[in-house]
């Protein structure tokens, strides 16, 4: 980068400017042919119900294996996607996936969902309800099985388009949940308006909520506000036996967390559903 003050130009030598340029360009290109060359797949990581620790759902997160840079996050990849408008053919697959493994799963007691994230340029395509029926048509799996993760700054930018959409996937029969809530200031008004089932409580808060008596009273609140609004709570990013201990006295729904498990892959997640034996573990 240069920056110029008068006379004096200075250059400051990035050699990581062009090595990420170069990063995202084969990102970008391999991305294109990612799911037909079998290097994308879905990790589950378990959603428990807060009284009795049993499975109920899980959310679906997507990885990908690049065959020379390694797994690549989908912090890096899914903006990506989302710049090119790769993510309209991704968020289907996944949505696909997703909705098999649903249908295979409900037959085990008490699970009753996957949850899929769904980003805002999915959400705003014209067809993208039809589009996901159509998905589940193939798959014959119901809209009941499957949740929308959306994350709530998301939503905010086009609050009153995605309020009709919303509901339309509601109505579908989809369940709703707003992701990292808390993380983006939608006012009450909105979030009133929006038909949510789930608010899941951002990782920052659960965080520190056992160390910080402010962070636990914005936790506190979250939960009373969701009890008002006849919505349901999940914490995510449980980590810690003394988080738990502050979610339960506010009476928080169900937990997701490295606590009880870290995302796993299909076969690990299955062995787990079926033998409801969690893998707590404390450090990932
Ligand atoms: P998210 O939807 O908020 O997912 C939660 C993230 O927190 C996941 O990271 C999960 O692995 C991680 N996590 C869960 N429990 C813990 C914990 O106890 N401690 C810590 N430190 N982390 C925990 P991941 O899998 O890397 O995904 C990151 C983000 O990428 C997701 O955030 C979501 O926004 C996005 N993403 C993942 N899969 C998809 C997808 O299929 N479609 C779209 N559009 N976005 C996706
Ligand atoms: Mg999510
Ligand atoms: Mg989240
Ligand atoms: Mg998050």
């Amino acid at each position: 980068k240069a920056k110029r003050e008068g006379k004096n130009t200075y250059y400051f030598y990035q050699p990581s400017l062009s090595e990420s340029a170069t990063r995202r360009y084969t990102l970008e290109t391999d991305l294109k042919s990612a799911i037909q060359n079998g290097q994308m797949s879905l990790y589950y990581q378990p959603k428990v119900c807060a009284k009795n620790s049993v499975i109920m759902s899980a959310e679906a997160l997507l990885r990908w294996h690049h065959p020379s840079l390694g797994f690549i996050s989908p912090c890096e990849f899914i903006p990506i996607a989302e710049q090119t408008g790769q993510i309209i053919a991704i968020g289907n697959w996944v949505i696909k996936e997703a909705s098999m493994q649903a249908l295979k799963w409900q037959q085990v007691a008490h699970f009753e969902r996957i949850a899929v994230n769904v980003s805002a340029i999915q959400l705003a395509q014209d067809d993208f309800i039809e589009q996901t029926l159509a998905t589940l048509n193939e798959t014959g799996c119901p809209p009941s099985l499957i949740e929308i993760e959306q994350t709530e700054s998301a939503l905010m930018d086009k609050m009153q388009e995605n309020i009709q959409v919303l509901s339309a996937l509601k109505q579908a029969g989809f369940t709703l949940s707003l992701d990292d809530f808390g993380t983006a200031y939608s006012s009450l008004s909105q979030l009133s308006q929006l038909p949510i089932d789930v608010l899941k409580i951002d990782k920052s808060f659960v965080d520190n909520c056992a160390t910080c008596e402010r962070a636990h009273m914005v936790v506190k609140t979250i939960i009373q506000l969701a009890n008002n609004l006849g919505m349901h709570t999940i914490a995510e990013g449980v980590e810690t036996q003394a988080q738990l201990d502050v979610l339960n006295s506010e009476g928080c729904y169900m937990y997701q967390g490295y606590y009880f498990a870290k995302p796993l892959p299909q076969n690990e997640f299955e062995q787990v559903l079926e033998s409801q034996s969690l893998v707590r573990v404390g450090t990932h």
